[in-house]
């Protein structure tokens, strides 16, 4: 009997908490208003480099992502004002619980209840609620050399990216948090995960150009800038990428 009534009610919090989630990410995708998005700023590795480097960010430093979605927008047509608004947490300490190993459905579920209960919990941000958390870890590269990966939870409001802590590589950290941010907003990959290199025509920011290569942009969610149908390198700064229109139908701005 109690069993029963401990599944029903996990049931109820599950479907409530399923039913608000699409909802949220409907009003997010509709474009109507300006959307907030608040980043959260962590020393993932307790370095003192590291907090000097967070100490040095504000809303400015990523102010371009700003810049960068609204001349998206209006190339496709989106007539809001400011279609995404940026702000940023005091930096923190703790990290996030982690991405499971195994992207299946109830594995994300799961991790997704336990980041929007960490959300809540460790939300000191200033300003309206959030409709978009993206926790960004920073890592001292003298300590870390490779990154593990960045995830946007498709659909779900809330990506956690991985960077480096230092003014060198915050163009491209910029492109990493602009690509996990719109994975929150149900955009999909668009590279071949054994090669990373980006798929043709749907992640490359200009299919139609003669000849195809080197290619000057990157499509965003393609991630790489393609040089040759073998090699393509990461973009330095957001100004080399443009959200290409299979990505712009994914998050809403084509019907
Ligand atoms: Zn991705």
């Amino acid at each position: 009997m109690w069993r029963r009534l401990r599944i029903a009610l996990l049931l109820l919090v599950l479907a409530t908490v399923a039913l608000n989630a699409w909802r949220a990410r409907a009003r997010a995708t509709e474009w109507k208003h300006t959307l907030h998005v608040t980043i959260y700023p962590i020393n993932a590795d307790g370095s003192a480099t590291t907090t000097r480097y967070l100490d040095s960010l504000d809303a400015d430093t990523f102010r371009p992502i700003e810049t960068w979605i609204a001349e998206q927008a209006e190339h496709f047509g989106i007539r809001v004002l400011q279609p995404v608004r940026i702000v940023v947490a005091p930096p923190g300490t703790r990290r996030p619980p982690a991405p499971p190993r195994e992207r299946s459905g109830v594995n994300v579920m799961l991790w997704s209840l336990q980041m929007r209960y960490w959300a809540w919990r460790h939300d000191d941000a200033p300003g309206p609620r959030p409709d978009v958390r993206l926790f960004a870890l920073y890592h001292d590269p003298a300590r870390t050399r490779t990154l593990t990966h960045s995830v946007g939870l498709e659909k779900g409001l809330i990506g956690i990216a991985n960077l480096f802590a230092t003014r060198h590589e915050h163009g491209s950290n910029l492109v990493v948090l602009g690509h996990e941010m719109l994975h929150t907003l149900g955009a999909t990959d668009k590279y071949d995960p054994g090669t990373t290199l980006p798929r043709f025509p749907d992640g490359y920011a200009e299919p139609g150009r003669t000849p195809r290569y080197p290619q000057r942009l990157a499509e965003i969610m393609g991630g790489r800038i393609p040089l040759s149908a073998t090699r393509a390198e990461i973009p330095g700064h957001l100004r080399y990428t443009v959200i290409g229109p299979a990505t712009a139908g994914e998050i809403g701005w084509t019907r």
